[in-house]
């Protein structure tokens, strides 16, 4: 679907053309300085992403079609669909879905949890909910002295003082963190490991604070895990503001009981897939920056910042490189994978086919932290590496995203890492993702336009300098 470009951006794109590549996917440029072309380049796919920007757009669409998208709902399936068609509508090549066997985890209708048996307290609602994986509790619930924790070591040492109740997991994200994926980093093997600590000796359910950098009602979801050789107990996530609530109340009142009732369950594995569309390499095809974000979303809010904004990174991204009727000399593979949060099976599937494809994916780019401000990027590798790709930061200081720092790509291309693959991640500002993140909260009207569209504009204009020079 190629856009009319206004005249002012097809002048000052002849004008990039004219001097961007020599059509051998080479440019000649002063060391450690981009070709002066390329800067032009960058400008005019800023110019048009803010102009005719179309990764909002997209947004709306896949929120509307597939809200609560988690991994072998009917939702996730509506998202693969579109996820195909658009990338059709698009006039991406290569187009495909590749086949990847899911897990099927739902919430269920029932979930309940009350501060019970309380001369002080009486019965106060708790704001809860199941975390992905969790078993369900007996149909009467579980009702159980509550211990309140806050590190799995703790659980370890009080031994068999929590046998018989429930652990209540309270170590909030550090606000002293500068960037709060570290804070959530710090705070989620909570969340993940927690039901088996406990269980371990002897708990018969875990809460668990919310991963979330804000205090309010909202209880935040996420993947959790048992191990084959111990009881799986029910999991649930607790609002922040009632861990807090709870927490006092514990000190007011140490007797009181707590009264959980999920019916969450697992069902068999579901057929799903991973997305892919590429614009073909045109001197090495063979060669693949590759462009990831995932499908799936929690079945809270809309996914709109987690991942529904780095698909249509990823999505927009191809759109302007072809709007503009740029020729990557590499090919730059879209790939929107399925079931991140709960499985990672997409990543390891495309991995996997990876190997033998006879392509060499050069480096793969994750956006997965949300549709915020672009502010530069990550890269994993030697420092060799890192200065190569730091060469383009000057691309990017016109929107202030020109910080090129060390750091992780993201879950879904690391199994790419066996293969040798380069791994950087689009950074946005992460202040306000960890309010929104695996919560009710996760919507579309938390996701602003013009951050949106440049953060596209970013992955674009880096996909397409790695396509000319290479790594
Ligand atoms: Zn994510």
């Amino acid at each position: 679907m190629m856009r009319r470009l206004k005249p002012f951006l097809m002048f000052s794109l002849m004008l990039s053309l004219l001097v961007a590549g020599n059509g051998q996917g080479q440019v000649n440029h002063p060391a450690n300085q981009p070709d002066s072309s390329y800067y032009r380049l960058a400008s005019t796919l800023i110019d048009s992403a803010l102009a005719h920007g179309r990764a909002y757009a997209m947004l709306q669409e896949l929120v509307r079609v597939g809200t609560a998208r988690l991994s072998g709902s009917p939702q996730a399936a509506a998202a693969v669909e579109w996820a195909y068609q658009t990338m059709k509508a698009l006039g991406l090549e290569n187009v495909h879905r590749q086949p990847v066997l899911v897990p099927h985890w739902v919430r269920g209708e029932v979930e309940y949890a009350a501060i019970v048996n309380s001369g002080r307290f009486g019965t106060v609602p708790l704001s809860i909910c199941a975390l992905g994986g969790s078993v369900a509790t007996p149909e009467t619930g579980i009702t159980a002295p509550v211990v309140e924790v806050h590190s799995l070591e703790e659980v370890e040492k009080l031994g068999d003082r929590v046998k018989g109740k429930i652990v209540f997991y309270n170590r909030p994200l550090d606000p002293t963190q500068r960037v709060t994926f570290r804070a959530y980093a710090g705070a989620v093997d909570q969340r993940t490991y927690g039901a088996v600590y406990a269980a371990r000796q002897g708990a018969v359910a875990v809460l668990v604070r919310s991963m979330s950098t804000s205090l309010d009602d909202v209880p935040h979801t996420g993947a959790m895990r048992y191990k084959p050789d111990v009881p799986k107990i029910p999991a649930a996530a607790i609002s922040t503001l009632d861990a807090e609530f709870l927490s006092r109340a514990l000190k007011a009142d140490p007797e009181l009981q707590v009264r959980l009732q999920l019916n969450c369950r697992t069902l068999p594995d579901v057929r799903s897939a991973n997305v892919i569309g590429e614009i073909r390499g045109s001197q090495h095809p063979e060669e693949v920056i590759l462009l990831g974000a995932h499908l799936d979303a929690w079945d809270k809010g809309q996914g709109a910042h987690d991942d529904g904004s780095g698909c249509v990174h990823v999505l927009e991204a191809l759109r302007l490189i072809r709007a503009l009727g740029l020729k990557p000399a590499r090919t730059i593979r879209g790939v929107l994978y399925m079931n991140e949060e709960n499985g990672l099976r997409g990543a390891r599937a495309y991995a996997d086919s990876a190997r033998n494809s006879g392509l060499t994916h050069l480096v793969a780019i994750e956006s997965d932290r949300g549709g915020f401000t672009p502010r530069g990027f990550t890269v994993g590798g030697t420092d060799d590496v890192l200065a190569r790709i730091q060469r383009w930061a000057g691309l990017f200081s016109e929107i202030g995203a020109d910080r090129i720092v060390r750091g992780g790509g993201g879950a879904d291309i690391s199994p790419l890492k066996k293969l040798g693959t380069v791994q950087m991640g689009l950074v946005v500002d992460s202040n306000r993702y960890f309010d929104y993140h695996h919560s009710d909260n996760d919507t579309i009207d938390k996701v602003n336009q013009r951050e949106l569209e440049l953060g596209a504009a970013s992955l674009a204009i880096m996909a397409y300098v790695l396509s000319m020079e290479g790594i």
